[in-house]
């Protein structure tokens, strides 16, 4: 049986008195968890999650990063930086990136391979909205971000990936898909990477379910047998609320 990941993703909110506060508090309420616990914290925020998550079962990841290692690219991050300061995770491809910021499945793919490269964990967002969903498209935007956002990832390398399955719809919109709308959806993706990678690699990646996750709802989508864990947003930046998803599966 796996554990599950849970991941918060900050998105860009907390400032450092605030960001201390909360994983102070946090620290405490998932320690006995055997589930893997995340977060996904604004770049500022980065250095003192590091230090403030030592020696605890925490870790500490970034919400993007650049594919090149240094150079001309004014507001971007490098990998190497993240890692430097003791980052271990990195979200990439979340559909806020894809949407407001022209991230594409070849610029996902480009991001991903240099965190893998760096030795970071990319948490790889995919997702359909409810136009694509509506039209019946779900399943071929579904393939289509992993067959284009994975094109050149090896089965070593998809290892040390994780996915997120977050509709779009789902985000943000206190509107949560169903245990079964998000089970289905997230095994068809595991389908398409059976396709690709074979049964046992499809069978121990981690597909997280992402979108409207809360400590209401987090028990009965963890207890889907294809759901992995979550990355959750608006629920994670209040401390007891996430540890409340973090510890919904024992
Ligand atoms: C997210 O940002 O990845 C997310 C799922 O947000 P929320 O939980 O607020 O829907």
């Amino acid at each position: 049986m796996k554990n599950k990941i849970v991941a918060g993703n900050w998105k860009m909110n907390k400032l450092q008195k605030e960001a201390k506060k909360l994983i102070k508090t946090l620290i405490p309420l998932v320690k006995d968890t055997t589930n893997t616990v995340v977060i996904c914290v604004p770049y500022t925020d980065l250095a003192t999650a590091v230090k403030l998550c030592k020696d605890t079962n925490i870790h500490v990841g970034a919400q993007n990063c650049h594919w090149k290692e240094s150079g001309a690219f004014t507001g971007e991050i490098a990998p190497s930086m993240l890692k430097e300061i003791g980052v271990e995770y990195v979200v990439i491809g979340h559909s806020e990136r894809r949407t407001y910021f022209g991230e594409t499945d070849a610029t996902v793919l480009q991001r991903t391979q240099a965190a893998l490269a760096a030795g970071l964990k990319p948490i790889v967002c995919i997702g359909e909205t409810l136009e694509e969903r509506n039209s019946g498209n779900m399943e071929n935007v579904l393939k289509r971000q992993i067959v284009e956002g994975f094109k050149d990832i090896t089965a070593d390398q998809l290892a040390n990936i994780v996915v997120a399955y977050e509709p779009v719809w789902a985000i943000g919109t206190g509107v949560t898909a169903t245990d079964q709308q998000a089970n289905d959806a997230i095994g068809f993706c595991r389908s398409v990477f059976e396709e690709k990678y074979g049964k046992e690699a499809a069978d121990n990646l981690y597909i997280q379910y992402g979108g409207s996750m809360n400590e209401k709802n987090a028990e009965a989508l963890l207890n889907m047998p294809h759901i992995d864990g979550g990355l959750i947003g608006g629920a994670s930046l209040v401390a007891e609320k996430f540890a409340a998803v973090v510890n919904a599966h024992k």
